[in-house]
């Protein structure tokens, strides 16, 4: 007797952060998955890159409950882990701001019942090239793996080397490498390149190890994240903006937020609910009006949109105030190398040139987005044999509005998906948590009712 029921599918998960986790987790539950292999070149299961963090102020960013669980059913899923596990006897709003490793121990128990119970298997290994075949795709380690659906949760990439700095062992690229920071002595002077999240977490990690020096951050116009507020309800969430330009919906946001600040409702609560549309303007813009947004907005809506618990707000005003911590606007013109660090020449914003000698540049610019530029092997593979192109104004990878990867002749890839941050030049708004869940839950079920 002939079967009707539909093949079920074998699936590789590359990346086994966060991303992959979630992957992982949503999958096991559909009966048409017959196996979940989950590949990680660290074998960081269940925490990737943010929530391997080990140091109790490396703090997730937003208060726990916003990070939501792990599918569509439990919202509040962190939150009531934490509960019950006892962890959530929180004396201010910036405690519930907790470790990230907490939420790395969240993700990771979640992913071992699924492991524990055999529907998942974990590789701690490298992919390093992906080849379709008529039927299925085939993945390259040190072996070869076939499987009929692959999702690539391959995480944030390295910075790259900052342009104008001399290559010299004091200039340190990736700051989350295991013991990046160790060789950085007490009294020396640290120069620190951006003023986002990475940056702050940096600042704060130095200083906690007692440097003594004060220490130089600089980005183009010197803003730190802004501080995180408890959420209220929007009363009515922004849709409509007189002008679809960038300049013209920001606009339009700095008015209606004031008209709600007027009325008591904090900045962030609009900020907040306006990040919802991000995706779908994004998608909806021109190329010249998302190059405006990255050239002219791009700084100012992420020192809004990704902010500090208020306690780390209030240790950076600190360490500004005592003068262990000084904020530039500016540019680096450039770094030269001398012995132990460099002399570098620094353009103002405003005009004025200055020198400063650094024992050690930090770059904390943040990932790479330029895909043709990261180190990934399977990623510069996939460019190369043109199973994948680089994705919109040349950010991440090529996808269509389901995540599924797009080839260098426009030919959508059945069965071949790309989550979170390599989907940055389709959707732009994709590195929470949250995004990342969303990402997943939405491809989860579509894979409901089609075969791949
Ligand atoms: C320092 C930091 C702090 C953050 N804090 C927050 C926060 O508080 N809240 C929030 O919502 N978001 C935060 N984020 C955003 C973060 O991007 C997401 O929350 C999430 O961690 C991303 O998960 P991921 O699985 O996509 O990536 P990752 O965690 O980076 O995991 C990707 C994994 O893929 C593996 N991998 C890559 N290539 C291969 C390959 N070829 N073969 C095998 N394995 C491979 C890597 O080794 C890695 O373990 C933070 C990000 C960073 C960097």
């Amino acid at each position: 007797m002939i079967s009707n029921s539909p093949k079920r599918r074998r699936v590789a998960i590359v990346g086994g952060g966060v991303a992959g986790s979630l992957a992982a987790i949503a999958l096991a539950k559909l009966p048409q998955i017959e196996s979940i292999a989950v590949f990680d070149r660290v074998g960081a299961f269940g925490r990737g890159l943010a929530y391997s963090a080990k140091s109790p102020w490396h703090r997730i960013n937003v208060p726990a409950y916003k990070m939501g669980g792990v599918g569509a059913e439990d919202t509040e899923g962190f939150a009531d882990w934490l509960a019950a596990t006892g962890q959530s006897d929180w004396r201010d709003y910036s405690d519930s701001f907790v470790p990230r490793w907490v939420y790395g121990d969240y993700i990771a128990a979640q992913l071992s019942k699924i492991a524990a119970s055999g529907r998942a298997i974990m590789h701690t290994d490298v992919i390093k090239h992906i080849e379709r075949t008529q039927s299925d795709y085939q993945l390259t380690s040190g072996q070869c793996w076939t499987f009929d659906i692959v999702f690539l949760c391959l995480g944030n990439p390295s910075p790259s080397p900052f342009p104008g700095i001399e290559s010299t062992p004091r200039s340190i690229t990736d700051v989350w490498a295991t013991g990046a920071l160790d060789p950085i002595r007490s009294h020396d002077r640290v120069l620190v390149i951006g003023t986002g999240a990475t940056a702050v977490d940096v600042v704060i990690d130095l200083h906690r190890r007692g440097l003594q020096q004060p220490i130089t951050m600089i980005s183009r116009r010197g803003l730190l994240p802004l501080i995180d507020a408890p959420a209220q309800t929007d009363p009515a969430p922004l849709e409509h903006w007189s002008e679809p330009t960038a300049r013209g919906i920001f606009a339009t946001l700095l008015e209606d937020t004031r008209h709600k600040m007027a009325a008591g409702i904090p900045w962030q609560t609009s900020v907040d609910t306006f990040r919802l549309q991000i995706a779908r303007l994004w998608t909806d813009a021109s190329r010249t009006e998302r190059e405006r947004f990255s050239r002219h907005l791009r700084a100012i809506w992420l020192v809004h949109r990704h902010r500090l618990a208020p306690d780390v707000a209030q240790s950076l005003d600190k360490l500004q105030s005592e003068r262990s911590l000084d904020v530039l606007a500016g540019r680096i013109v450039s770094a030269k190398a001398r012995p132990a660090g460099y002399n570098v020449t620094i353009h103002r914003r405003g005009g004025t040139a200055m020198q400063m000698t650094a024992d050690w540049i930090l770059n904390c610019t943040g990932p790479e987005e330029r895909y043709d530029r990261i180190e990934n092997p399977l990623v510069q593979s996939m460019l190369a044999s043109g199973i994948a192109r680089r994705g919109n104004n040349g950010l991440g990878l090529d996808v269509d509005d389901t995540c599924r990867i797009v080839d260098r002749s426009g030919t959508v890839q059945t069965g071949l998906y790309a989550i979170g941050h390599a989907t940055r030049g389709a959707f732009w708004e994709v590195t929470a948590a949250t995004n990342i869940r969303q990402q997943i839950l939405n491809v989860v079920d579509m894979l409901k009712t089609t075969s791949s």
